[in-house]
């Protein structure tokens, strides 16, 4: 972390420099000429930064010591300490990171995912963060039950796959951003990210690699289809109707579920593959055979695909997951509207309680660490 520079804003610290890992190779070029370095020196940074990993500019052994102090001097360059790791190899990983101002987010390393999200399943996933907390307070969540705390810069968002592929020792191949947080509530920083992720200069993985999920922001979802990459994106729709959505996602009441079904609308006629409905069963609450009519009616009209998820406990919450009959019952009607539609079962259930739990998983690791 360089401390040089920092102010304080808002009591947090933030730097007045750029981190490197959050520029693309053009603007790492024009800052290179604005520096007087000739534009060159911008490939050689990013393949000390994305091919060989290095955590520092004096690492970079082939540019001179003079651009070396230049550069350090020029930039950020945040590291992220790993906090804790839970889990092992052939599990579900769960990595707990401490950013440079201190905040702590949590990262998902799964193994073998099942082919939810259009990738085959020997892949591995990574499941990311993109803020501190969540500001969309979802009744049934852990990541929103302590509110916001601030967006992830695009470096944080990188960082969180090379952290992990550096613990783990394993390449990811697949990227999925259903950790803390809400993207498209921080749209610039993950499209920044995403481009980086993407790119050949960068992490390398392929844009149908790469899911989004939203619980609704319709307004993002129609600028993500302008975007010309082929990003997946994935809804959490948990809901068919107003009435249950408006009960259990507070989303619902400023984009209620016509205008979220028209964006997506929009969004499937602008890209080429299928989105995703994610739907928690929660007992009680959404998981009636009307709901399934209707969600079956919304996948048609999309040609989405649905993932049914039995609902993970939270601690401190009261929702449960209906009984497994009644969870089939439910799939049982989709596939009976021919919806293509997977309801995760056993193995599932520790990838649940990984993602979309940061928050809570966060809280509970900590209080795991020794002082
Ligand atoms: N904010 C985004 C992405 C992060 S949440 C979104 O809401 O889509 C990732 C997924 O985990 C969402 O589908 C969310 O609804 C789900 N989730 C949250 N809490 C859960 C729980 N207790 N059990 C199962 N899934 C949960
Ligand atoms: Fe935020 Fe998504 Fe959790 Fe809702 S489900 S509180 S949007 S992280």
């Amino acid at each position: 972390m360089q401390i040089a520079g920092a102010v304080l804003t808002f009591g947090m610290a933030v730097s007045e420099q750029i981190d490197i890992k959050s520029l693309h190779l053009d603007q790492l070029q024009e800052r290179m000429s604005s520096l007087g370095q000739p534009r060159y020196r911008a490939e050689q940074v990013l393949s000390w930064l994305y091919q060989k990993r290095v955590n520092s500019f004096t690492a970079m052994t082939d540019l001179p010591q003079d651009l070396r102090t230049l550069l350090a001097g020029a930039f950020d360059f945040g590291k992220m300490e790993v906090a804790r790791v839970l889990g092992s190899r052939d599990t579900t990983r769960k990595f707990l990171f401490r950013l440079a101002d201190g905040s702590l987010i949590e990262s998902v390393l799964i193994p073998a995912s099942p082919a939810l999200y259009g990738s085959r399943s020997d892949r591995r996933t990574a499941c990311l963060s993109t803020q501190v907390g969540c500001a969309y307070g979802c009744k049934f969540c852990a990541s929103g039950l302590e509110g916001f705390s601030r967006n992830l810069q695009p470096n944080e968002i990188v960082d969180q796959i090379i952290a992990i592929e550096r613990e783990a020792g394993e390449k990811i191949d697949n990227i999925v951003f259903m950790g803390m947080g809400e993207p498209l509530a921080n749209f610039m920083n993950l499209m920044q990210a995403i481009q980086i992720i993407n790119a050949p200069w960068g992490i390398g993985i392929g844009a149908r690699h790469i899911t989004v999920s939203t619980s609704g922001l319709a307004p993002q979802i129609r600028k993500l289809a302008e975007q010309p990459l082929q990003i997946r994106l994935a809804i959490s729709l948990h809901g068919a109707t107003d009435e249950v959505r408006n009960q259990i996602m507070p989303i619902n009441r400023r984009y209620d579920l016509e205008t979220l079904l028209a964006a997506c609308d929009y969004y499937a006629s602008r890209k080429k593959q299928r989105l995703t409905f994610e739907y928690i069963l929660i007992a009680g609450v959404n998981d009636a055979p009307e709901q399934a009519h209707l969600l079956a009616k919304h996948a048609r009209r999309l040609s989405a695909k649905v993932n049914l998820i039995p609902y993970n406990t939270v601690h401190g919450l009261s929702w449960e997951r209906p009984s497994q009959s009644r969870q089939e019952h439910f799939l049982s009607i989709l596939r009976e509207h021919a919806v293509p539609a997977t309801l995760r079962r056993e193995k599932g259930h520790d990838i649940d309680a990984a993602c979309g739990q940061l928050r809570l998983q966060t809280q509970r690791a900590l209080e795991q660490i020794p002082t």
